[in-house]
């Protein structure tokens, strides 16, 4: 692994002078967005595995070359699509409770205010790609189900089998062990879990009960894009749909501030809002790595009032304009880490378990 970025290394600069003014951490090896510096480049992903990494090079060679922040967004996303071993996002995904692989992916361009997604899309490896289409080439938001297959087919997406053997043998085992935990139980902040339990505590092997990818960029022109795709819960009731479809709560860029994703347990990020949110606290001067703990903190405040003991699994991703980044997840003893692409190179930048030890 190469060197992490530390949160401990931020620098804290006050820009301004007037009261309130904005306080904007510097990452030590990224430097700041502003006019007299120039507008730097940069891409991340919520993935820091070494698909994480190669993602990275592909969107970069884009950025570098004067390219869009939007196709950098897609191209990065789309390696992670393909990955056949990654059982959290596209080719591979692990499958709903009937062994069906659907896939959710939203795409967001910060320039244009328009927004694409795909929900419940069955046999296309790259939903991100197919995001993206229904952003720049319908008026709708998101198209679902065989709506959503139509629309690929006719953009000339090809459809294929998209569950794996590796995938295939992991949702049987898990039909062999189905138990009281599974997704027809009543809400997980409702259930008598103790403190040590986890929703899928009858499966400690299994990896990837969660997963997405987010993938957010700036390119040399200042403009911010964002994309969010998974194949979501892991053996969710057909048709379910999670937070990564949904603009607001999966994804969300803007501009004149910058962009947030998440991952973990959709239904709380949808409930919360999530991404939306981060991006209205980085607009009010919070950091991206602030923001994403405020949103993390927003969550448990929720559900303080119906069970002051659950903390649900999410982890989120944030840039600003000024192309600092930040990450912070809810749980764990391992902080999380994000890949970092700019024109110093990749790296990879811890993150902030907000309740550690929950
Ligand atoms: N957020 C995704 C969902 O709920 C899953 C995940 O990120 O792990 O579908």
């Amino acid at each position: 692994m190469k060197n992490s970025i530390s949160r401990r290394n931020f620098v804290y600069k006050t820009v301004g002078a007037s009261a309130g003014a904005l306080v904007i951490p510097s990452i030590s090896g990224f430097t700041l967005q502003d006019k007299t510096r120039g507008i730097k480049p940069l891409i991340i992903t919520s993935h820091a595995n070494e698909t994480g990494q190669k993602a990275m090079e592909t969107g970069w060679e884009i950025l570098k070359n004067g390219g869009s922040a939007v196709d950098a967004v897609e191209k990065a996303a789309n390696i992670i699509e393909l990955d056949p071993e990654d059982t959290s996002v596209g080719y591979g995904g692990l499958p709903n409770e009937r062994g069906i692989v659907q896939l959710d992916s939203s795409f967001m361009d910060g320039k244009t205010y328009s927004a694409g997604a795909v929900a419940c899309l069955e046999n296309i490896k790259t939903p991100a790609s197919v995001a993206k289409l229904v952003m720049q080439h319908t008026d709708h938001v998101l198209l679902v189900g065989a709506g959503a297959l139509e629309f690929a087919k006719a953009w000339g997406f090809q459809e294929e089998n998209l569950l794996t053997e590796k995938a295939r043998k992991i949702w049987l085992r898990w039909k062999e062990e189905m138990s009281p935990s599974d997704d027809w139980g009543s809400p997980e902040h409702l259930q008598n879990l103790s403190k040590n339990e986890t929703y899928w505590h009858d499966f400690p092997d299994i990896e990837h009960h969660y997963g997405t990818t987010n993938v957010l960029a700036i390119d040399s022109n200042g403009d911010i894009a964002g994309c969010t795709t998974t194949s979501g819960l892991s053996f969710k009731l057909n048709g379910r749909v999670g937070d990564s479809p949904i603009i607001g709560a999966g994804l969300y860029a803007d501009n004149e501030v910058g962009a947030a994703g998440a991952t973990g347990r959709g239904e709380d990020v949808i409930k919360s809002c999530a991404s939306y949110y981060i991006v209205l606290r980085m607009k009010d001067g919070r950091t991206p790595q602030q923001a994403c703990q405020d949103a993390l903190q927003m969550i448990v405040d929720r559900y303080k009032k119906v069970n002051p003991g659950y903390f649900p699994s999410e982890k989120f991703v944030a840039i600003n304009k000024f192309g600092e980044v930040g990450c912070a997840s809810m749980k764990g003893t391992r902080n999380p880490q994000i890949s970092v692409r700019t024109d110093k190179g990749y790296d990879r930048y811890d993150g902030v378990v907000a309740f550690p030890g929950k």
